[in-house]
């Protein structure tokens, strides 16, 4: 079937300038990038995005490391998106994360993991709504 995800090119990709590079892991893999954008994201956004992990204790961290640069935030369409999206960017922590994943590729620790993608279709929804407008969707 084909479904929306929500990526994030998080803030240590776009610091070593590889917006590209995992764009082209991302349509290697047969994922269309539909929307695009590269935004500052503010606390107040970043809080609000991560707000499921708000009583984690690494919650100050992953906002502070989410609005310390630019991140590119994405619509990604294809065949079960949101699973296959979550097969190409590898587990959370690098270190665990399968060869020829986006993690594995790029990220340098479990905090600065270099892409963030929905783990539901609810999710996918509700995140894509945050970021994007319909009209800016364009398959
Ligand atoms: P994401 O939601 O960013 O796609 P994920 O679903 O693989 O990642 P989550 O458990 O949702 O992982 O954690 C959200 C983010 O919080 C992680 O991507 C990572 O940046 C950060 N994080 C998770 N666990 C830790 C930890 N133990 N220490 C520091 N940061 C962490
Ligand atoms: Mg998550």
């Amino acid at each position: 079937m084909t479904e929306h995800t929500f990526s994030i090119l998080k803030p240590d990709a776009t610091r070593r300038n590889l917006t590209g590079a995992v764009n082209a892991v991302i349509e290697a893999a047969g994922l269309r990038i539909v929307a695009q954008k590269r935004i500052h994201m503010t606390t107040a956004q970043a809080g609000k995005f991560y707000e499921v992990h708000s009583e984690r204790p690494f919650f100050g961290e992953l906002v502070e490391f989410m609005t310390s640069g630019p991140v590119v935030v994405q619509v990604l369409e294809g065949e079960n998106a949101v699973a296959r999206y979550r097969e190409v960017m590898g587990a959370t922590n690098p270190a665990n994360a399968d060869e020829g994943t986006i993690r594995k590729l790029f990220a340098e620790s479990v905090g600065e993991n270099t892409v963030h993608g929905s783990d539901s279709q609810d999710n996918a929804a509700l995140e894509i709504a945050q970021f994007f407008s319909g009209l800016e969707i364009v398959g």
